[in-house]
């Protein structure tokens, strides 16, 4: 008996989970956080508590309720009987947090499969962020931490790429590349004994590598899957209108906004981004700028030039600077630094506010290192480019406006150029109608204007289906939207 059972990215944007049960074997296809549902309880001093182990996320929902899938140290801490494991491996689409985070709650005998580059991101991030209950994927320090020397457990991470036939239990799992906001994006085309599954993971047809995406259409669509989970994140989309559909357009507006510019510029945009990343890295080489990327983004540099089909420069590149924030004392000495943060500190390419050459330079700060302009103090003619998508829900509109008053503080330009890691409407029913499923999930897909904060209605989720029904009918032979733990069998 072949069965799906979804534990998130339902009626929302992330956090999938997906369970296939195949003969016996069980697999996860993605264990992600759910941004959502994490913000209807929590925020950044409200955060679920370490000390309860999962007790927390189980009780507002953030994780489901399953016994053989948790680490032994915490489902003994929260006084229960852990069980060995139930799940033969995890999938990991991608190196998203709304797909991988929550594998951090993972059993430990549970095998993690994923693409080199995602364990790439995945690495720089182990070594750069602290600690923490919800990111410890890669490792983990059981539970109750007595000794924080004592070395963290390592997890068993498999990696594949486009090609492999991954063998588990009674499935053949073929990862297939897809192109997304994010390096090393799989999609995954399952033979079970019913027939085929295919997941698309997230991805897009409008991106630099779309034959990637081809590539999964392709594959998938001569398995003629029994059953496709596709993502619908633009369905119906309001927010985005004004996006652009390619990166090259991103590339040329941007080049000739920089080229206007006689003062400092600053790019806002995702870092894990390796597609935007390389356009602001072209920009700055064909305007004589030096790209600048802050210490704490160097790390994923560090990882990701290791990726020769990347093709990404290393931090110590002479084409980047690396800033130096103020810490501590102030005064940039060594020791204000993260131990793991003072391999860059001794490269020679490192520069702080005071030394930075404004009209040379574009500075890589995302809205959360803004502050330092403070210590630079831009001079007149600076431009400010936001590279993301314009806020689409309340706390969005927050942060946004804040990051407003900034640029109007400093007088800087502001120019807004991005576009999206996701496909559009009309890319995912060219994508549905190539690979011809007999049945359609959607995951990964909310309703249109469904408010921030507000738990989802019945009465929305009955209308999304019914909209989603309408807009891609023909295209399968049935259409699901899936509800909360509820099993489908194939
Ligand atoms: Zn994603």
């Amino acid at each position: 008996m072949t069965k799906l059972t979804f534990y998130g990215g339902i009626n929302e944007i992330g956090g999938n989970k997906i369970l296939l049960e195949d003969d016996g074997t069980k697999i996860f296809l993605d264990f992600g956080m759910s941004f959502g549902k994490r913000e209807e309880f929590f925020e950044e001093y409200l955060s679920p508590r370490s000390s309860n182990a999962l007790g927390d996320f189980l009780e507002m929902g953030l994780i489901p309720n399953l016994e053989g899938v948790y680490r032994t140290d915490l489902v003994k801490l929260l006084g229960r009987e852990p069980k060995p494991s139930i799940i033969a491996a995890l999938f990991i689409s991608h190196a998203h947090a709304d797909h991988v985070n929550y594998a951090s709650f993972f059993h430990e005998d549970i095998p993690f499969y994923c693409g080199r580059t995602a364990l790439l991101i995945l690495q720089s991030l182990n070594e750069s962020k602290t600690r923490s209950i919800e990111t410890e994927i890669l490792d983990f320090k059981e539970r109750p931490i007595r000794d924080y020397r004592m070395p963290p457990r390592k997890r068993k991470v498999i990696t594949f790429r486009t090609g492999d036939k991954i063998r588990v239990g009674s499935l053949l799992v073929e990862p297939v590349h897809v192109d997304h906001s994010v390096p090393g994006a799989y999609g995954f085309i399952i033979h079970t004994k019913r027939g085929v599954v295919a997941y698309t993971g997230d991805l897009r047809l409008h991106g630099r590598r779309s034959q990637m995406t081809e590539d999964f259409i392709e594959k998938a669509g001569k398995a003629r899957p029994i059953a496709l989970i596709s993502e619908g994140t633009r369905f119906k989309e309001k927010h985005r209108e004004e996006e652009k559909e390619g990166e090259k357009q991103v590339m040329e507006e941007c080049l000739g906004e920089v080229k206007k510019t006689t003062g400092l510029v600053v790019a806002d945009f995702n870092f894990k981004d390796s597609d935007r990343f390389k356009t602001f890295y072209t920009v700055a080489k064909e305007t004589k700028r030096k790209l600048v990327v802050h210490l704490s983004d160097a790390f994923l540099l560090k990882y990701l030039s290791r990726d020769t089909g990347l093709a990404l420069p290393p931090p110590d590149d002479s084409n980047i600077l690396i800033f130096l924030p103020k810490r501590k004392s102030g005064t940039y000495q060594e020791g204000d630094y993260l131990p793991p943060e003072r391999q860059f500190y001794k490269y020679p390419n490192t520069v702080t506010a005071e030394r930075l050459d404004q009209k040379k330079v574009i500075l890589c700060f995302s809205y959360w290192k803004i502050k330092e302009l403070i210590d630079i103090r831009p001079l007149p003619k600076s431009l400010f480019i936001h590279s993301l998508s314009e806020p689409f829900n309340e706390e969005m509109e927050m942060t946004y406006q804040r990051l407003l008053n900034w640029v109007e503080h400093y007088k800087l330009k502001f120019f807004q150029s991005h576009c999206s890691g996701h496909a559009s409407e009309k890319e995912l029913k060219e994508i549905v109608k190539r690979i011809a499923p007999q049945k359609l999930f959607f995951v990964h897909i909310q309703p249109p204007g469904k408010k921030f904060l507000q738990p989802l209605k019945e009465k929305e989720a009955e209308e999304l289906k019914e909209l989603v029904q309408k807009e891609f009918q023909g295209l399968a032979q049935e259409i699901v939207l899936p509800e909360y733990g509820k099993t489908y069998e194939l």
